[in-house]
């Protein structure tokens, strides 16, 4: 199949750097495993660096294909939906006339979706959209100062819903948010993200040395407020015996900037300060996979407490490493974190809450150890890319009208017969 995925936002060569996240991490991987099932791939992005040519290949099977639109430079990415129109009509004039082009768009991210629909305004193509956060969620968990405002968005969202042939939702809870802005449940089906299992392993180096008798909590993830950085800053008060290391770049809608004059982090510092744990938080900043991989190795426990978070990679990549995860109960990481199994769910914003579970598994070095390879096992089982990309590739074959395998046929020669 001729797979098209659109994710203006999320290019997999911004994989690493400051201001990539989920999404792109989410793009990247996707694209090379639909690439290792034999799909031809391209991967379109926002020309936001001069340098590269406008075909890069990626991995086999794969090519990150930039478009014109706007400034080639960082944007932050709502701001870009006055370019959508232009990313739009440009991958239109790329693709041609119904003979060429993809059998299938597949978008990320609510601007990359609405390009999407005008790419395949003229000549009708299926289009597949995940959004990785929707607004009225955000609005709904995110103080009024940080959810981006009323806006266009959440109208936007609901739109880009109901035109699309498929919706994409990552875990029940985004169903039941889907569902409340009214996008139809028959046109939504549930994927989750898969982890990299062959970066996110138990073995291998580990990062950094702990500091003598101190236990590792780990925290990753882009440094904004509503990460729960503070709240984890906070509960270290009542978690003696333990150091914090925060691994994690700028903030995406405003990158990229020095870590030392970054806002969030002299915030975390200054009130590591005032709550008297500053020489037991270290904050790393952005760092490659790979890297990241050797921080889970090095954690005794993963810990996650955003206010609010749509799917939530971290506590799966740090489960394939064998680390066992403390998190807020919110959106997707209810889910994929089984309470006292492979970690231990607390109610959001309880920082008395987060300190106890934190402080108790801690000491408890058994439990750890059978929450460490339950999570092993749970990502192994449930969150491989490959199980993700096999999944999505049926949902391709059925929008695409491709979707009668052998079997099918096999039953409907059967009933004509009978
Ligand atoms: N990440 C990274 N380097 C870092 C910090 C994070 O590559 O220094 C990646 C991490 O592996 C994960 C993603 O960024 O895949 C963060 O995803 P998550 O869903 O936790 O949060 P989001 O960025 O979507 O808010």
């Amino acid at each position: 199949m001729r797979i098209a995925l659109v994710a203006a936002q999320a290019s997999p060569l911004a994989l690493g750097r400051p201001g990539a996240g989920g999404r792109h991490t989410h793009v990247a991987a996707l694209a090379r495993a639909l690439g290792r099932l034999g799909h031809e791939v391209r991967v379109y992005v926002r020309r936001e660096d001069p340098k590269p040519g406008d075909q890069v290949e990626y991995a086999p099977n794969v090519t990150v294909e930039h478009i014109a639109a706007g400034p080639d430079a960082p944007l932050p990415p709502d701001d870009q939906l006055p370019l959508m129109g232009d990313f739009g009509r440009a991958l239109a004039a790329r693709w041609g006339g119904a003979d060429t082009g993809p059998d299938v768009v597949h978008a990320h991210y609510w601007l990359s979706g609405l390009a999407a629909l005008t790419a395949t305004a003229d000549v009708r193509r299926p289009v597949v959209v995940t959004y990785h956060g929707l607004a009225a969620a955000e609005r709904r968990h995110l103080p009024v100062d940080r959810n981006g405002g009323p806006g266009p968005r959440a109208g936007l969202e609901r739109t880009l819903g109901s035109l699309a042939d498929r919706v994409v939702a990552q875990s029940e809870d985004e169903v039941t948010e889907l569902g409340r802005m009214g996008v139809r449940r028959a046109g939504t089906v549930i994927v989750p993200s898969g982890v990299d299992t062959e970066t996110f392993t138990p073995s291998g180096p580990a990062a950094d040395h702990r500091r003598p008798g101190l236990r590792r909590i780990l925290s990753v993830g882009p440094l904004v407020e509503r990460k729960g950085f503070g709240d984890l800053v906070e509960s270290l008060r009542r978690v003696p015996g333990a150091e914090l290391v925060v691994v994690g770049g700028p903030d995406p809608a405003r990158p990229p900037r020095d870590l030392d004059r970054d806002p969030e982090a002299r915030r975390l510092l200054q009130l590591a300060d005032k709550v008297g744990v500053a020489d037991r938080v270290r904050i790393i900043g952005a760092v490659t996979q790979e890297e990241l991989a050797g921080w889970y190795r090095s954690a005794d426990v993963l810990a996650c407490a955003p206010w609010y978070e749509p799917f939530g990679l971290t506590p799966l990549e740090a489960m394939a490493c064998g680390v066992p995860v403390v998190a807020y109960e919110v959106g997707g990481i209810g889910e994929s974190v089984i309470d006292n199994v492979t970690g231990v769910l607390v109610p959001p914003r309880d920082v008395k809450a987060l300190a106890g579970a934190l402080r108790a598994l801690l000491g408890d070095e058994v439990r750890r150890m059978s929450f460490a390879s339950a999570a092993i096992d749970r990502v192994r089982s449930r969150y491989t890319w490959e199980r993700t990309a096999t999944e999505l590739e049926r949902v391709y074959r059925t929008v695409t009208g491709a979707a009668a395998t052998s079997e099918d046929e096999d039953d409907e020669a059967l009933s004509e017969v009978s």
